[in-house]
């Protein structure tokens, strides 16, 4: 029986990071995992690290476009039609959310994560290695509509107000920057401060790597096994059964698989979405990621080759992959970028793991003393995984955080606080 101070369930990009942030407070901290770590959502994102995202992703505004979703003709969006009632009440508190006085309630609640993010991103990278992996090119946004660019003038308006480098391009401007789009759009917005990584499963490998170095250990097995003994809780692992003092779950979209049979039932969603890589034809370039606003999908260079990811897909997590969107986008794909043939036979699929709120669950859960949830970090955790780290580690190890975690709490969901266990 191995007997250390916590157990990191999840070995995803956040997971990883509260891992090795636990590791360099003198913790002994086992991380468990079914798999190797940054296997799950962790491999497949864009690879942006999103540092100036102000408004989150928010319910669609117009009729006009909630129609071309409920219609099944949107790039940005698809859905089961069987999962719509499962999932009902959770879209309409998104939509209660994505009132504009939420969003920037929404936005001011995660600045303190988000305005930290990079430099959390680039000390942990120093430290593991893997600072090759980082661009420090921006994020260039695309938009066909002038309505599309008209809607980023609040954003903007709150980025200037924040300080936050973000440039209006006109066409000739975007195409000097990235030589290889053709000019299919009619305006770009360049957020320079962006930062973006070139293979999100290395960077978390050598995170990973780095938790181990300095003598962390990382171990096979089902996190569902998590139970108490007494007052520490035990895990069964490859290695046989590890007791810890602290529990930290990290499943991203599995963790309700945990946690509800603990009794801890928290609205989550997942928004799947999917990737797949594509050669670039002859010397065709990208130096940053880019969105093509008003058809919903991302390309970016990765180390793989040219990556595609999509927006929302609202359908069960474990349900067979629909990649109607991948179809939908690779058009104007081709015409804004000279894609040649797909690398894989199949396109890979993830499961953002998202509350309504768009905001992660950082903290103890509720009514427990020693069983700490981080998760929920939506269409942001890449961004956010190393912030989360330490944020968590100050938390547990009863340092004064860096930012004051309420707004990230539990109880915002579970407003009954019991008694801590
Ligand atoms: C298409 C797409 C594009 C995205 N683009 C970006 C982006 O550009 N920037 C950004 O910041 N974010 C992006 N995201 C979001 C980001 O990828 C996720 O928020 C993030 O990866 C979540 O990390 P995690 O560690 O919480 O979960 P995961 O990476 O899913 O890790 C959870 C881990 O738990 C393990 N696990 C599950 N069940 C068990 C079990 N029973 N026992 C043991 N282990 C278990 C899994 O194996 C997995 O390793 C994107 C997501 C998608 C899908």
């Amino acid at each position: 029986m191995a007997r250390t101070d916590a157990i990191v369930l999840g070995a995803g990009i956040v997971g990883v990071s509260v891992a090795l942030h636990l590791v360099k407070r003198g913790l002994a901290v086992a991380l468990v995992d079914r798999g190797e770590p940054g296997r799950g959502t962790s491999y497949g994102n864009t690879g942006i690290i999103e540092s100036n995202t102000l408004f989150p992703a928010a319910f669609p505004a117009s009729l006009k476009s909630l129609m071309r979703i409920a219609l099944k003709q949107a790039p940005e969006a698809n859905y089961h039609a069987s999962f719509l009632v499962r999932v009902a009440p959770w879209l309409l508190a998104f939509r209660r959310n994505s009132a504009p006085e939420r969003l920037i309630a929404t936005m001011r609640a995660m600045r303190p994560l988000f305005g930290r993010a990079l430099a959390e991103h680039e000390a942990l990278m120093a430290e593991a290695g893997a600072s090759r992996y980082l661009r420090h090119t921006g994020w260039l946004k695309l938009y066909r509509s002038d309505r599309g660019f008209a809607g980023t003038a609040r954003e903007r308006a709150f980025a200037a107000e924040l300080g936050l480098p973000v440039r209006v391009l006109d066409v000739d401007a975007a195409c000097a920057l990235e030589p290889a789009l053709a000019p299919v759009f009619c305006h770009a917005v360049f957020w320079e401060g962006a930062a973006s990584v070139s293979n999100p499963l290395a960077v978390t490998c050598a995170y990973a790597a780095r938790f181990r170095a300095l003598g962390g250990v990382a171990v096979t097995g089902d996190a569902r096994s998590l139970h108490q003994v007494g007052a520490r809780w035990r895990v069964e692992t490859a290695q046989g059964p590890i007791d810890a003092e602290a529990a930290v779950v990290a499943l991203g979209p599995w963790a309700p698989d945990l946690l509800a049979p603990l009794g801890i039932k928290l609205p989550l969603a997942v928004k799947r979405g999917y990737h797949r890589h594509f050669r670039p034809l002859g010397n065709a370039h990208l130096a940053r990621p880019v969105l093509d606003a008003d058809n919903g999908y991302c390309i970016a260079p990765m180390e793989q080759g040219i990556r595609i990811t999509t927006g929302a897909e609202f359908a069960p997590r474990d349900a067979a992959p629909t990649p109607v969107q991948l179809d939908r986008v690779l058009p104007p794909a081709r015409r804004l970028f000279p894609l040649g043939d797909a690398i894989e036979e199949k396109p890979w699929l993830g499961a953002r793991p998202c509350f309504a709120d768009s905001r992660p669950i950082l903290g103890r859960a509720p009514g427990w003393r020693s069983l700490w949830l981080a998760y929920g970090h939506g269409h942001s955790g890449l961004t956010l995984g190393p912030v989360t780290g330490r944020l968590i580690a100050e938390m547990m190890t009863g340092t004064t955080p860096f930012c004051d975690p309420a707004p990230y709490g539990a109880e915002r969901f579970a407003k009954a606080a019991t008694a801590l266990r």
